[in-house]
């Protein structure tokens, strides 16, 4: 294992199932947001985003978004109707706001996973933090 390596790949988020977090004893999921749950453009959580949030939270795992992206307001506006905690300008690959969030929500890191398409910012936030990086492919387009 190299640090800028993912522990997981994945080629989008729903591929990241409740089923799976169970089985790998994932509790709180730490997310990027930008062309990882969403197009850079995208203004609302599409459908899937939405149904993909409430099965994980039903599986018991808790989500929070963990953002390099500094719009304070549009994160509140996109993250409030799924219900979701977010932090925005977190200056990953600095971990601070991964370990806050685990001391925030009393979560381990080993029950932690940070996922995101960047190595150079989720990978190596999640490597400081001492918690599981997975990896998704950046998204192009919407599915
Ligand atoms: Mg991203």
């Amino acid at each position: 294992m190299t640090i800028f390596k993912a522990d997981k790949k994945f080629e989008k988020f729903e591929e990241v199932t409740p089923e799976l977090l169970k089985k790998e004893g994932v509790k709180l999921l730490l997310c990027d947001l930008d062309n990882t749950l969403r197009l850079h453009s995208e203004k609302e959580p599409a459908d899937s985003l939405s149904e993909w949030v409430s099965e994980c939270r039903k599986a018991g795992v808790m989500i929070v978004i963990i953002s390099n992206n500094g719009r304070k307001k549009m994160m509140q506006k996109f993250c409030e109707p799924i219900g979701v905690d977010c932090v925005w300008w977190a200056k990953k690959p600095m971990s601070k706001k991964l370990t806050e969030a685990m001391e925030k929500y009393h979560f381990k890191p080993s029950e932690t996973v940070m996922l995101g398409d960047k190595w150079s910012t989720d990978v190596l936030a999640a490597r400081f933090a001492k918690v599981r990086a997975w990896q998704v492919e950046h998204r192009k387009h919407v599915v």
